[in-house]
């Protein structure tokens, strides 16, 4: 399958902050593909390049029945309202946190054919943007979490929180 094994936390290409794709550059759809493919295997909301050890800025997501890739994505606007939600990621797999994001969000990007995107999403879709966007600066969700008490493993097999998602 053209799955990728998923960095885990520790390695340095999740901490780089990932380089802007350029016109034209090769290999983009192949990029994206993969992540696809990696993401659907771990069963995840959303991906960013450096997840897979490559240190761009592209992500894909699949929340809210919006999947999609976006290159060079930025948050251009924000919501005053914020929410606190457990969040997971597929590179510190199995542990769950609260981390707390704005409520919606105004996201920019280019696609595939290098079009201009522009997408406004809320919830579950505006958290995975913030999510994955942070990847590309080296971020990561723990990050926000200052008691590491709040910290949680959950075991995969557990049904109990086959809710949680992970990006
Ligand atoms: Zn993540």
């Amino acid at each position: 399958m053209n799955t990728q094994s998923i960095l885990q936390i520790g390695n340095d290409i999740l901490r780089a902050k990932a380089k802007p794709v350029s016109k034209g550059m090769r290999g983009l759809r192949q990029l994206t593909d993969k992540m696809f493919a990696s993401m659907d295997a771990a069963s995840g909301v959303g991906l960013a390049a450096p997840q897979i050890g490559v240190s761009l800025r592209v992500i894909v997501v699949d929340a809210d029945d919006v999947r999609m890739a976006l290159l060079n994505p930025e948050i251009v606007k924000t919501s005053d309202e914020t929410i606190l939600d457990e969040e997971g990621c597929l590179s510190y797999a199995s542990y769950y946190g609260p981390v707390e994001r704005f409520q919606s969000v105004v996201v920019k990007g280019r696609s595939l054919e290098w079009k201009q995107v522009r997408i406004r999403a809320t919830d579950l879709l505006a958290r995975v943007f913030q999510h994955e966007i942070d990847h590309l600066n080296g971020q990561l969700f723990l990050d926000y979490i200052e008691d590491p008490e709040q910290i949680r493993r959950v075991e995969p097999e557990s049904e109990e929180d086959s809710d949680l998602d992970d990006s």
